[in-house]
């Protein structure tokens, strides 16, 4: 009678951790491709689950091999939140081949997302002949796939991917990410919405905390790496007065550099911000004998713990370094 018992017993708690774990594994497959979007999925899923990152944050989103680990996610995931291809346009051709059936929501193509054009103004070209001779191409579809593959480096006419870097899309984007999970996840629908309205309300008290941080930096002139912090400039009211590289993170001729070094001369250029993802030799060899402040500033979250305080630590790290370098 005893065994008997003990079986059942046995029995019935295996039902009860199967079901468990079911339950458990039941939280949708969510990919992401950079930590700042990690942050924002992860806000939404709490209580939830937690979406796999392919391109940790110490990287260049620009020119990134995937990894196996992120191959394997990408081929199970049942929905991938990215920017774009004009971030990533690598990933682009890897879901392609990669992906069965998922969803792939790119966050810059969503409705009420702030979309701002590459700054030509900032790149500095030193050939724009033949700059404007591409501008001519620009109707044909050939042209397009050219540019798309970024072989030139010239990727002036398209959108600058940073859009992550404005709080308003960031905001916006919280609903966009709870829509479509519900869609696929309908039994946490009311978590996914709750979720998505704590993060709007953060987002909101971060940029009247970051209004406060940058009160002084209207009117100083600085000069970054890439042209990566456009959105951020224009939530904020400043601009940079330059970028090393175009917002595609292309390489950097010696023309342009000699062209930033007697601009950082003539202009009185307050400050130069390095990126961790980006070598700093380059912005050794423009500041190299001039009195500039230097100083590294983040669009991705190098270093910071990913998860959903990493936007919030993300932004308040970057209106700081901008706030200090002057
Ligand atoms: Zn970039």
């Amino acid at each position: 009678m005893v065994k008997v018992m003990s079986r059942i017993l046995i029995s019935v708690l295996l039902i009860w951790f199967s079901t468990a774990n079911r339950a458990l594994t039941e939280a949708p497959k969510v990919v992401v491709d950079i930590a700042p979007v990690h942050s924002l999925v992860s806000m939404v899923m709490k209580g939830v689950g937690e979406p796999t990152l392919i391109i940790p944050a110490n990287a260049s989103p620009h020119d990134y091999a995937l990894r196996p680990s992120a191959a394997k996610a990408l081929q199970n995931a049942d929905i991938i939140f990215w920017m774009g291809s004009s971030l990533t346009p690598w990933l682009d051709r890897a879901t392609t081949t990669l992906m069965k059936d998922a969803q792939m929501i790119a966050l810059l193509d969503t409705e009420d997302t702030i979309i701002l054009e590459v700054r030509d103004e900032l790149t500095f070209d030193a050939d724009h002949g033949d700059h404007e001779e591409h501008k001519d191409h620009d109707e044909n579809d050939e042209h397009k796939d050219h540019v798309s593959e970024h072989k030139d480096g010239h990727d002036h006419h398209g959108i600058d991917p940073h859009a992550w870097l404005s709080a308003k899309n960031a905001s916006v984007w919280l609903s966009v990410i709870a829509a479509h999970l519900s869609e696929i996840d309908p039994k946490n629908k009311e978590t996914y919405k709750t979720n998505a309205a704590v993060g709007q309300k953060d987002i909101t008290d971060l940029a009247t905390d970051i209004s406060k941080t940058l009160s002084g930096v209207q009117g100083r002139s600085f000069i970054v790496y890439h042209d990566a912090f456009q959105y951020f400039e224009n939530d904020f009211n400043f601009t940079a007065a330059g970028s090393i590289s175009p917002s595609d993170a292309a390489p950097v001729s010696p023309a342009r550099i000699a062209a930033i070094r007697s601009m950082i001369e003539k202009e009185g250029i307050d400050c130069i911000l390095s990126e961790p993802q980006y070598s700093q030799g380059l912005i050794q060899s423009v500041s190299s004998g001039t009195e500039v402040n230097l100083g590294i500033i983040d669009a991705i979250g190098a270093g910071i713990t990913i998860g959903p305080d990493l936007y919030d630590t993300l932004m308040r790290n970057m209106a700081k370094t901008f706030a200090d370098c002057f």
